[in-house]
Parts: structure tokens; sequence; C-alpha cells
């Protein structure tokens, strides 16, 4: 999915009700109206072994985290650019010795936040296999 603007609907409000998105074209079944990126995402503790802990491109062979060897990556460019979020985690796995389950790290992701841009609020946590 891709990450697009909301440019085929409006924002309008509706006294008494608050704000609604009101579409400027026809939109057909299972057509993406908007994307946005995700608040926080993890992957499932089914899956920690089989997809890019960046990416969540499923991969036969992934490189593994050489310090917690919990975080599994397609490649050297998801593992760096998960560093900057995975240090505070992978020390707590290394300190404590054990992986906290996927609700858990998914909290930590929501409150943890020294990532830029990324609002610090709580929501529902959403699978991605019914995207
Ligand atoms: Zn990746
Ligand atoms: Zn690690």
């Amino acid at each position: 999915m891709t990450i697009a603007g909301m440019e085929n609907v409006e924002v309008f409000t509706s006294e008494g009700k608050g704000r609604g998105l009101k579409a400027t074209k026809e939109f057909w079944a299972a057509d993406v109206i908007f994307a946005e990126r995700a608040y926080s995402a993890v992957v499932f503790d089914s899956l920690v072994n089989f997809v890019c802990h960046t990416c969540f491109k499923r991969q036969e062979k992934l490189h593994r985290c050489g310090q917690c060897k919990f975080a599994h990556y397609c490649d050297r460019t998801c593992q760096k650019d998960a560093w900057v979020n995975h240090k505070n985690e992978c020390s707590a796995i290394k300190r404590h010795g054990k992986v906290p389950s996927e609700n858990v790290r998914s909290e930590r992701g929501l409150w943890g936040g020294d990532c830029e841009g990324i609002p610090k609020a709580r929501g529902p946590l959403v699978s991605t296999e019914l995207i």
C-alpha cells in the first residue's frame, strides 16, 4: 500500500456531529481512499523469525541482530534504519534475557517515542494481514 495524500476526499464539519470525510470522486470496492504511516508497528510473535522487523518482507534468509538475537532484517539497510528505535529494545532484551510479547512491544513503540514526527497516541493494534 502506498502512502498517498487525501486528494480524493475533503474534510467537512456537520453541526452537532463533528467532522467527517466526503468523497470527491467515485470509488470502487477495495479502492484505497487514503493511507498514512502507522503510528507504531511490531512483528507478530508468530512471525518474528520469518519477516524483516523493519519492512515486514517475508524472506528465507534474514540477518539476525548480533546483540539480542531477536530482531531479524532482510538486509543491512533495514537493520541500519531500525537501529534508532531498536537500540533501546535491544539493550532491554539483553538485560532481561527475554523478549516481551507483541502487545508490550507495540506499547513501547507508541509511548517510547523519541521518533520525530510520530504522535504519541494510543491506538488499536491492527493486523497487517488485513491490509
Ligand atoms: Zn527489510
Ligand atoms: Zn538487537
